[in-house]
């Protein structure tokens, strides 16, 4: 079966580069035994047909807006922002790399906008970007049916899952379900080490606050029910 690009119009065959357009709605929210609050959600999603070409030129164009977010942290806390603000003392020579820092930093960004307007003529770049995926008539109708757009509320913003993978539910959730808990768990103690580390002035604070964030993760992904 052959259907068209909703991006480039172009035929495409595979199923497997179609963009999944999440939607949520009648968010309910309610206390748990153990920490915070369990909120429940329904989820839909729209199976957008996208072919080989755009799905990759999607890839480029995000990894770009990741760059683009990274490049100027990094640049900011390599100390390189205070030396061209002239907050460290430093050399004119120590300025002018400052400076072609600052300049490299940046051009992520440029090169994401370039990507989202479509300015580079480059073939491998998709002609419209993924957020065209939103005005697709199927999503447009699942909006007027009162759904919200991403797979979930805040802070539940994960890409939407592929409908052709069921959700998990029965006994084989179960060992998962708990996993996640402890993953959860010890996420929660590594921000309490944090905080700690942190009022002890000690540099040890960064890595637990990495660990946490990733063990915060690691639990969303873990158990079937967030
Ligand atoms: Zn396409």
């Amino acid at each position: 079966m052959t259907r068209q690009c909703w991006f480039c119009a172009s035929e495409t065959t595979a199923t497997r580069h179609d963009r999944v357009v999440g939607l949520h709605r009648d968010v309910q929210a309610g206390p748990t035994w153990y920490v915070g609050v369990r909120t429940k959600w329904q989820s839909n999603s729209v199976r957008v047909p996208r072919c080989e070409r755009c799905h990759h030129g999607h890839i480029i164009e995000q990894s770009m807006l990741a760059l683009s977010i990274a490049a100027p942290i990094a640049y900011a806390a390599s100390g390189q922002l205070d030396t061209l603000l002239g907050i460290l003392p430093s050399t004119s020579g120590g300025r002018v790399t400052a400076v072609i820092w600052a300049v490299v930093a940046c051009l992520p960004a440029l090169v994401w906008i370039a990507t989202r307007q479509a300015w580079l003529p480059w073939d491998r770049i998709a002609p419209r970007h993924l957020r065209h995926a939103r005005r697709h008539p199927a999503v447009q109708q699942l909006r007027e049916d009162g759904w919200h757009y991403r797979p979930g509320p805040f802070p539940y913003w994960q890409n939407a899952k592929d409908p052709d993978h069921q959700r998990l539910s029965g006994p084989s959730a179960r060992p998962r379900r708990i996993l996640g808990r402890i993953t959860g768990l010890l996420g929660l103690a590594s921000s309490v080490v944090t905080v700690v580390l942190y009022f002890r002035d000690s540099e040890l604070a960064a890595l637990f606050l990495v660990l946490a964030c990733g063990l915060f993760f690691l639990s969303s992904k873990i158990d079937p029910e967030v």
